[in-house]
């Protein structure tokens, strides 16, 4: 790449890339903080990004803020059209992208080839939205007036992203957000933030209006405070933990700004004795093992009805013994790789730990896997799990699975719902009537029936309880970028 091009996101310095933000069309002046990034599995330095200070931030957002107009003033279908030339050039690098997310977030490549084919999907999906976004006709009280209600774009977006699926978040927040009209600011994890930063190369690489899309490198308290508490950003939309969510929004009400949570999950999976136990247990296996379990709408605690409890306990022991791990950046084929870093590996094995001090038996794995470097953690299957232990009720964000015997279905969603999150739940079952009752009774964002937790993209994936506010996807997804404006026109009779 040639030395400091404001085309180009990152300079060579003694052979580690460095990047840079991209603000206003450009990838700006080298910063003078940086952080490293490292891969999970192995430690090794994989580049350096800006950590941006205020006034980097503060750029950033009068970069937005100044394409916002000509960029709303646009047909929808201009729009886009620029979408779908980002979505066609994630395609033409579908596999570097995918290289890039195994390295940096330790995700098995199959997983990470989905998530990049998946994303340039996604954007194209938001892009049919151009010629469908639509506001309303209102009947008013008067002689001779029309009523309308009319979407409109909020104006600047913040985009604050996690680490698990950091490419495809990338496309869930500017998607919607540049086809509605808006422009957007993003700050990746501090975690996985390089294949952002490839992300904006090719952006860069079309056409896209100038600040239109604006990205920074940054860690949460210093960058991302300072993009949510920016009194010109109009909407913030935030996935990442309960604790950040919140922070966020103590910090946007300052300006009333408003926001859009994705938060965590503890989902239950509820199995019913009548269930077919190898499709639950298969299912209850792909949904736990997935990104080594750091997935915020997948199976964290099961509720088995006692009459299939061995049975489900066999089957899964079994699946959970065949998971092939290890490094993702040197092994094909693997369910799953490392943790993210040393704070979740100690946050998995002390959770393991309480449990078993609370009264879990380890069934299967139930500590640290011995795999050389890397934050493995085995995975791990407790039984004997009860409503009071903080196994069932924080989540665990590893390829832990709680199991508890439960007497009825009706005991089953008591403790389903009696949980600080509310993201997402499953239940399998071959009766019609109990699977119709937990979806009736379930208080969870979404249900999946028999089958394993995995959203598409024109659902809604939104949580109740500290789960989040708001949602992401489908129409529902769509309209969370916009405001409305109701306008009366009074004509003569
Ligand atoms: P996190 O909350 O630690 O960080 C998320 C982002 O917030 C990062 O970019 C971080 O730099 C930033 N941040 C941290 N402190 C901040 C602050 N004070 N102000 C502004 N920004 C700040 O979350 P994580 O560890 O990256 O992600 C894991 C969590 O995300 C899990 O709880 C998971 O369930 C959740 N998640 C939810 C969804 C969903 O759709 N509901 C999807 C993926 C992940």
């Amino acid at each position: 790449m040639p030395m400091d091009n404001a085309a180009a996101a990152a300079v060579q310095n003694n052979g580690i890339s460095e990047y840079r933000n991209f603000v206003n069309g450009r990838f700006t002046a080298a910063s003078t903080s940086l952080i490293e990034v490292t891969n999970p599995a192995t430690g090794e330095l994989l580049g350096r990004v800006p950590e941006s200070s205020d006034a980097e931030v503060d750029a950033a957002v009068k970069a937005a803020r100044a394409a916002q107009g000509a960029w709303e003033k646009r047909p929808a279908i201009e729009r886009a059209g620029y979408l779908r030339k980002i979505s066609a050039k994630v395609r033409e690098h579908r596999t570097d992208l995918a290289d890039i997310i195994v390295r940096e977030q330790g995700k098995v490549r199959g997983l990470a080839q989905i998530e990049v084919d998946f994303t340039a999907e996604y954007i194209d999906y938001m892009a049919e939205w151009a010629r469908r976004l639509e506001g309303e006709i209102l009947t008013s009280d008067r002689p001779n007036e029309t009523m309308l209600l009319l979407r409109k774009p909020m104006g600047v977006v913040a985009g604050i992203l996690p680490w698990n699926f950091p490419f495809f978040l990338i496309a869930r927040k500017l998607a919607p957000a540049l086809v509605t009209g808006n422009t957007i600011v993003i700050k990746p994890s501090e975690e996985t933030p390089i294949n952002a930063f490839a992300f904006a190369q090719l952006a860069a690489e079309t056409d896209l209006p100038a600040g239109v899309f604006n990205l920074l490198g940054g860690r949460g308290k210093t960058t991302g405070e300072a993009l949510a508490s920016h009194p010109e950003v109009d909407l913030i939309t935030f996935t990442g933990s309960v604790e950040t969510g919140s922070r966020i929004m103590q910090v946007a009400g300052k300006n009333l700004t408003r926001v859009n949570l994705e938060l965590g999950g503890k989902a239950p999976a509820i199995v019913l004795a009548d269930a077919d136990l190898d499709l639950a247990a298969k299912a209850i296996f792909d949904s736990r093992v997935i990104n080594a379990g750091q997935v915020c709408n997948c199976a964290e605690r099961v509720y088995v009805e006692r009459p299939a409890h061995d049975a489900l306990v066999e089957k899964l022991t079994a699946l959970f013994k065949s998971t092939r791990y290890g490094d993702p950046s040197r092994e094909e084929d693997l369910h799953m790789g490392p943790l993210i870093n040393q704070a979740g590996l100690d946050k998995v094995t002390a959770a393991v730990e309480t449990a078993k001090r609370q009264g879990a038996k380890v069934v299967l794995g139930g500590k640290k896997a011995d795999k050389g470097e890397g934050f493995h953690y085995e995975p791990t299957i407790l039984t004997g799990a009860r409503a009071d232990m903080d196994i069932m009720r924080k989540e665990t964000f590893g390829p832990v699975l709680p199991i508890q015997a439960v007497d009825s279905l009706d005991e089953a969603i008591a403790l389903a719902n009696d949980s600080d999150y509310g993201l997402t739940s499953s239940v399998y079952t071959n009766d019609l009537n109990a699977a119709l009752k937990a979806c009736r009774e379930l208080k969870f964002g979404e249900t999946y029936v028999n089958r394993e937790n995995f959203e598409a993209m024109q659902g809604f994936h939104a949580g109740r309880r500290k789960s989040g506010i708001g949602g992401a996807d489908g129409k529902h997804g769509l309209y969370e970028f916009t405001e409305t404006q109701v306008v009366y026109i009074q004509g003569k009779p």
